[in-house]
Order: structure tokens, then C-alpha cells, then sequence
């Protein structure tokens, strides 16, 4: 007879498996020569180095600083 661990692991496995064919299934985009969020252009060092690079390095970092803010690890 299941129990309550085995129905949770069994959800967790689920979201598992769902999470990853979601991040499968992210289209592969070629990095952009504009940051999308402040229109200036993304050197071609970063382009390189990231190749689906959307942002400039300091939207970025930016976007992941507030990120990091937000779920409560700043
Ligand atoms: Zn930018």
C-alpha cells in the first residue's frame, strides 16, 4: 500500500521529468548583437564566449543580482 513518501516522491518525480523536457524544449537562439534590454551592442568577446547571449554583460549581471534578490540569497 503507498504511502505518503511514495506518493511525494512520485510528484517529485513527475515535476522532475517535467522540468526537464521543458528546458529541452527552450529554443536555441543565436546571440544577439543588441542587448534586448538596453539596446546597446554585445561585444563580440561575449558573443563568443556565450552564444546565446540576449543581454549586455551589465543587464545581466543585473537581471541575475535581482534574481538572486528575490528568492532571498542576496
Ligand atoms: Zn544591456
Amino acid at each position: 500500500m503507498p504511502d505518503l513518501m511514495d506518493h511525494l516522491q512520485e510528484l517529485q518525480a513527475e515535476a522532475l521529468a517535467r522540468n526537464t523536457n521543458a528546458a529541452r524544449l527552450k529554443p536555441c537562439v543565436a546571440a544577439s548583437l543588441f542587448c534586448v534590454d538596453c539596446d546597446r551592442p554585445i561585444p563580440k568577446e561575449r558573443r563568443a564566449a556565450n552564444p546565446s547571449a540576449q543581454r549586455c554583460i551589465y543587464c545581466q549581471s543585473l537581471l541575475e543580482a535581482n534574481a538572486k534578490h528575490f528568492r532571498g540569497q542576496a
